[in-house]
């Protein structure tokens, strides 16, 4: 039903790309970040949550048309259709139906619930094409809420040291999540980066509540020590920047799964590493594969071979699917 092509994953049967890392005729997105959708194609389709991130990313003039959750579609021989995968705002699993049987491919997922987009929903398959960014027995995810504590905790004794407390993230999907989490125990403003403004506003227009922020820009005017006690979150790549002068003295932390990981944490050599992810950890992601049923297990991103050699043992067909992005993850 799907094939490997120098462009991404093709479905002949419907003339279409999922998530292709070149242009193509017609793209079908399972999520915003930068490494599923890519500019330059004729025509998108995904979710509305999708399209509204989209639109800001890829320029108004883009051609999208969306499809809301559990919606069929048919698309040349095959039959179409996007199922919410708790990854970030209109985050979907795509479901195709076709002469070969049903296949899904789940993009990127976690199981962990997130106040701003909609909870993974597990899809019967025969096929299953299963992300595995954290695909490694050695990364378990802590409650959100114990993550959070340890947050609130963190600031807490920044603010009583007279410190900024500084939390890198990715601008789509985390920055919003820890944000709205972090409404839910404070009433405290948080202060962002600029360049954090625009997705944050998306959010907003496709219906997510988050609290009120504050950018730092336009708080240039203060004195370099009134940030002191203040949380900001800022992008990666602002860390080292001259932006960072403004803020006095702070203590800096990186919000990633990657944080498992102590030789990362050590390299990175931020003050604090706080593991919350946007993907499903090990036991999830077994968890999710058990659950579709499928006999025929396909592993995409990060650590394919580990989790492609364990379902194997494991009496499940499996194999592993190339990507054009062996880099970072983007959005961990
Ligand atoms: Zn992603
Ligand atoms: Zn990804």
């Amino acid at each position: 039903m799907l094939t490997e092509t120098a462009r991404g994953l093709y479905c002949p049967d419907g003339d279409f790309f999922i998530d292709p890392w070149q242009a193509v005729d017609r793209a079908l997105i399972t999520h915003a970040h930068g490494d599923h959708a890519r500019p330059g194609s004729a025509a998108y389709l995904c979710t509305p949550g999708t399209a509204a991130l989209l639109r800001r990313r890829l320029g108004a003039d883009t051609v999208i048309e969306t499809v809301e959750y559990r919606t069929g579609r048919r698309i040349g021989d095959v039959s179409v259709s996007f199922h919410p995968a708790g990854h970030v705002l209109g985050s979907a699993q795509i479901r195709i139906e076709g002469p070969d049987g049903v296949w899904v491919v789940a993009g990127d997922y976690k199981r962990a619930a997130d106040p701003t987009c909609a909870p993974f929903e597990p899809v019967r398959c025969d096929t299953f094409i299963t992300e595995s960014t954290f695909g490694l027995p050695i990364y378990r995810w802590d409650d959100t809420a114990v993550v959070m504590r340890d947050i609130m905790g963190w600031w807490n004794g920044n603010r009583e040291a007279g410190k900024t407390s500084v939390i890198f993230c990715y601008t789509l999907g985390k920055a919003q999540r820890l944000l709205a989490e972090l409404a839910a125990l404070t009433d405290h403003t948080v202060f962002v980066h600029g360049m954090m403004l625009g997705m944050i506003e998306a959010y907003r227009e496709a219906g997510v509540e988050l609290p009120e922020v504050k950018p730092v820009i336009e708080s240039k005017g203060r004195s370099r020590a009134s940030f002191g006690g203040e949380l900001v979150l800022a992008p990666l790549s602002a860390r080292g920047t001259p932006w960072m002068r403004r803020l006095g003295t702070i203590s800096d932390a990186f919000a990633s799964g990657l944080m498992r990981v102590r030789g990362v944490r050590r390299q990175r050599a931020y003050d604090r590493g706080f593991v919350i992810s946007d993907h499903a950890d090990w036991p999830a992601l077994l968890q999710t594969i058990s659950e579709t049923g499928a006999g025929r297990v396909l592993a995409t991103h990060g650590h394919a071979e580990p989790l492609a050699r364990h379902l194997a043992a494991s009496g499940l067909e499996s194999g592993i699917i190339r990507t054009a992005w062996e880099g970072e993850p983007t959005g961990d």
